[in-house]
């Protein structure tokens, strides 16, 4: 048979039959032009059998195919709830996803987060739908995203109780309760700060001099109070956000001359959704202009009536200034903490659970944690986990700075001996068996910053340049700090220029956040911190921007003038003059050739013309606008001109699509162009 007849007949070309004979066993040569019919039956069959196996591979192929997209629509179709916060790992842990894979997402999305970052729901909500699912908002969920430290204290108090003899639970004692101060800007809430503790302390320890630890303990008749030494609800909101809700009862300072404003709604609504007992501090009761009733009157139209009308919220008057008030103030704090005892159980022999408070990183000592235990007692030597960060602690300070073996519950204490700096807000625990804590830190080694590098690729630094953002990297003294620098970039806010902030943590700037500047094209910053040299050196090899602020204004205003030089220009137009038309010299469709009388102000060439035609005619208020266009040209007595000006007649060229009659104005426009600014 002719191998042209045999290629026909199979429906290939000669040329591909000739390829594929040698696969099924016949060696015909290239150049041959017949084939024996015999094998020419055989490779008909052969050939159908291969064709028929090529069909089934394909079919199987083909469904295959089907059932990743049904199972991709089944993962579609996935609903998850997500918190109001979540991290980055446990959204990734929740969706079933690799990390890496959360972060890519993220990153597409131009958000850079690290592995322990708390993402917003919105934030979260993108990456996974991004990744097949449907994303819904859940209040349930918040807790479960990371263990709280009350929910860890009453899970771990619970099973801790259940197990002791009588004998045992009278070894259980009652904490002092941790007391945060929150309130309005200004409202003196420092000030009370400063009165209980020069009132209580110095007096009692006998000149001993208190160091700023974060927190503080002081003792009223015989009863010991703990004190959050960082006013207002953002250091608050950022401790709570990690898990620490680390207060126990709250005072809301409302000056006595001011009343109730923004921030002292804001810190109701953080005590309300804590749902913690609080006591209002009437305070600056000692000024001129103090109403103490007028602040109760505001108090009871937003549904917290103070006792004395009626009502369950307890207020106290006080003047942090003269100090009156503040014994009934601290008198008050021992009543509720009273009343609330059952919540402040706590198991000096139980397991450990504490929370930082504050941390920085000192020089000579390395990372410190200021930190308060709500359960057992923390110990020298003790192998400790604090957030990402781990440790065996070195050494225990208390707030005289003395040193001390071991720590009870309540008492405000610096931690030494952690490897890395943590966070305020980070649960602390203690591993006791040396393997398991071993097995814990390899866990954590997963460093956010690597992570961070390995997924930030060229094609993500260009679209940052493309995209005009300035990223940052903040580190700042204390975590208060923080929350009020991310605050006050709002006004920043424009669309053309994102600010990011890519890391943000406490003590000084390190030679990784450099890294990561570097790679990240961002501006060092430290806030309160100080520069170490090498650092320093560093970003200025690299040609980083790197500077320490004391005052959040100039940093704000430094990135007021940076955004300001990347924004584009806009233009606008401002009416510059009128002309009546007197005379129509030539029109077409596209131009028209008048002479006219400037009425108004000045015509200049190039302007930008709206025609105002008297449809009704003679009546004025009926103009209407009839068409828009261009002076091309401008002429006096037949003699180009640039400008002219009001009471002078013209000849002018309106380039643009108008049918201009006599008695039409023409307003005449000048372009604008002005930087933006935010
Ligand atoms: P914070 O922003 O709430 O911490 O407020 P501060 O404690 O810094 O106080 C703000 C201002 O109010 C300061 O100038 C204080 O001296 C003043 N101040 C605070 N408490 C009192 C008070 O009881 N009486 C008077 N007269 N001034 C006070």
């Amino acid at each position: 048979m002719n191998i042209t007849e045999l290629a026909r007949k199979l429906k290939v070309t000669p040329n591909a039959l000739k390829q594929e004979l040698p696969k099924l066993g016949f060696h015909i040569g290239q150049r041959a032009i017949q084939i024996p019919d015999k094998q020419a039956e055989k490779v008909i069959s052969l050939w159908q059998e291969k064709t028929k196996k090529e069909e089934m591979l394909f079919k199987i192929k083909e469904k295959m195919a089907r059932t990743e997209v049904e199972e991709e629509k089944i993962e579609t179709s996935n609903e998850i709830i997500l918190p109001p916060k979540i991290q980055t790992y446990r959204l990734a842990e929740k969706m079933g996803f690799s990390i890496r894979k959360v972060m890519n997402e993220l990153i597409k999305n131009g958000v850079l987060a690290n592995v322990n970052e708390n993402l917003d729901y919105e934030v979260a909500a993108i990456i996974a739908e991004n990744l097949g699912f449907k994303p819904k908002l859940g209040e349930e969920e918040e807790k479960k995203s990371s263990i709280s430290l009350k929910e860890k204290l009453k899970e771990v108090l619970t099973k801790e109780i259940f197990d002791l003899n009588s004998e045992q639970k009278k070894e259980l004692l009652t904490r002092a309760p941790v007391v945060v101060v929150m309130g309005h800007v200004d409202h003196g809430k420092s000030s009370i700060l400063d009165a209980i503790r020069e009132s209580q302390i110095v007096s009692h320890e006998k000149g001993g001099i208190t160091q700023h630890i974060g927190a503080y303990q002081v003792e009223k008749n015989n009863h010991f109070i703990t004190f959050i030494d960082t006013p207002g609800h953002e250091a608050f909101k950022a401790m709570r956000a990690r898990g620490g809700e680390i207060a126990d009862l709250a005072i809301l300072v409302v000056a006595a001359d001011d009343g109730i404003q923004p921030q002292t709604m804001e810190s109701i609504k953080v005590i309300q959704q804590e749902n913690i007992p609080f006591i209002i501090a009437i305070n600056k009761i000692d000024k001129p202009g103090a109403d103490p009733e007028r602040v109760k009157k505001e108090l009871s139209e937003i549904n917290l009536t103070p006792e004395e009308w009626g009502g369950k919220t307890i207020c106290v008057q006080v003047s942090a200034k003269t100090k009156k008030g503040i014994d009934d103030l601290l008198e008050t704090i021992n009543l509720i903490a009273d009343m609330e005892k059952g919540s402040l159980i706590t198991n000096p022999k139980g397991s450990l659970i504490g929370a930082v408070i504050e941390s920085h990183l000192d020089l000579g000592y390395g990372p410190v944690a200021s930190a308060i235990i709500y359960n057992g007692v923390l110990k020298q030597g003790d192998r400790i986990i604090a957030g990402d960060s781990y440790g065996r602690v070195r050494s225990l300070k208390s707030q005289l700075g003395i040193e001390t073996k071991q720590v009870p519950a309540s008492l405000p204490i610096q931690i030494f001996g952690l490897k890395e700096l943590p966070q305020a807000g980070d649960l602390i625990e203690v591993v006791e068996d040396s393997r398991e804590f071993k097995k814990r830190v390899k866990q954590m080694s997963f460093s956010s910053s690597e992570a961070f590098n390995q997924n930030y690729t060229s094609l993500e630094k260009e679209n940052n340049l493309k995209e005009k953002n300035i990223n940052l990297i903040i580190r700042a003294d204390v975590i208060g700090s923080l929350g009020a620098i991310e605050e006050s970039l709002s006004p920043l806010k424009n669309d053309e220029v994102k600010i990011k902030i890519i890391k943000k943590g406490l003590g000084d700037l390190t030679e990784s956040d450099v890294d990561l500047a570097k790679t990240t094209n961002a501006w060092l910053v430290g806030f309160g911190t100080k520069i170490n040299s090498s650092v320093q050196q560093l970003a200025h090899d690299l040609e980083l921007k790197i500077k320490i602020y004391y005052i959040i204004y100039d940093l704000v205003e430094d990135l007021r003038i940076e955004i300001n030089t990347m924004l584009s220009l806009e233009i606008f137009e401002e009416k510059i003059g009128r002309i009546e038309v007197l005379k129509i010299f030539q029109q077409n469709g596209k131009e028209t050739i008048l002479g006219g009388k400037v009425i108004e102000g000045k015509v200049i060439k190039n302007a930008v013309v709206r025609v105002w035609s008297d449809l009704k005619k003679d009546n004025q208020k009926e103009m209407e606008l009839t068409g828009e266009g261009r002076i091309g040209q401008l002429q006096i007595e037949k003699k180009d001109i640039n400008e002219v000006r009001v009471g002078t007649e013209c000849g002018l060229k309106f380039i643009g699509k108008a049918k201009i009659e006599i008695g039409d104005k023409l307003d005449v426009y000048q372009e604008i162009k002005k930087q933006k600014e935010v």
